[in-house]
């Protein structure tokens, strides 16, 4: 293997390492998710500053005895700083970063892409935060491969009733009809809610984040969208716990 990498990335993790250093969890283009050590991170003014929701090119140092990796130097494409600054928002970027970490599933490009445009709209369209949290969830669904069309149920294959509520199954892994249904009480899905997610799904997320919510739909299915968040998340989401979502 190559000893120096170059690759896209975005640090979703960043904790004190020994006295000086900082050990980073990076999401890269080439590599997927890799522990990355920088070294004197903390305290030297001249070290590589590679803050949680910096997204750039990392120039990195493979070391095949030790199988880690050290961060040489970053190019900064976005360092996301206005996110870091507001706590709502702050919160909203580490979730993004958290669910990531626990359910990489391997498609390293298609995370990075996704990621990298929630935090820039997070930073570009701030009072859309919602929005964008929204979208994130919806869009995490369809890299994973378990977003299902939601017009018609998937396990009996009955078109939808225009103002029909959605229910879900955990055998299927998704939503479906009140038939399929096993899970009842948690994960329903109202009629303009489904509109809304059926609407935006083909869009771009620029596009689906500048489409208006009244505050109630808005609060509706972001407390939906973060159950099923935790529903596909194999172990609890604490940047969930927090209630600043
Ligand atoms: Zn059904």
């Amino acid at each position: 293997m190559e000893r120096n990498i170059t690759t896209l990335g975005i640090v979703l993790h960043s904790r004190r390492w020994g006295q000086t250093n900082r050990r980073l969890k990076l999401l890269s283009v080439d590599l997927g998710i890799v522990d990355v050590v920088s070294y004197g991170a903390q305290k030297s003014l001249k070290a590589v500053k590679a803050e949680v929701f910096c997204d750039g090119q990392f120039f990195l140092y493979h070391n095949p005895v030790k199988g880690d990796y050290t961060l040489k130097d970053l190019k900064a494409i976005a360092g996301h700083e206005e996110i870091r600054e507001d706590l709502a928002l702050n919160y909203t970027g580490l979730f993004f970063c958290e669910i990531l970490i626990k359910v990489h599933g391997g498609e390293n490009a298609a995370e990075y892409r996704l990621l990298s445009k929630a935090l820039d709209l997070l930073t570009t369209a701030p009072e859309r935060r919602v929005l964008v949290l929204i979208q994130f969830i919806h869009r995490l669904s369809e890299v994973l491969g378990i977003r299902v069309d939601l017009d018609r149920c998937p396990v009996c294959d009955r078109a939808y009733e225009r103002d029909e509520i959605v229910y879900f199954s955990s055998s299927a892994g998704s939503q479906c009809c009140q038939q399929c249904a096993n899970l009842e009480r948690t994960l329903i899905l109202p009629p303009g809610a489904r509109r809304y997610l059926s609407l935006t799904a083909t869009m771009d997320f620029e596009e689906a984040v500048a489409v208006d919510l009244n505050p109630g739909a808005l609060e509706r299915i972001k407390a939906y969208m973060l159950g099923y968040a935790q529903y596909f998340c194999p172990s609890q989401l604490t940047t969930l716990s927090s209630g600043l979502l």
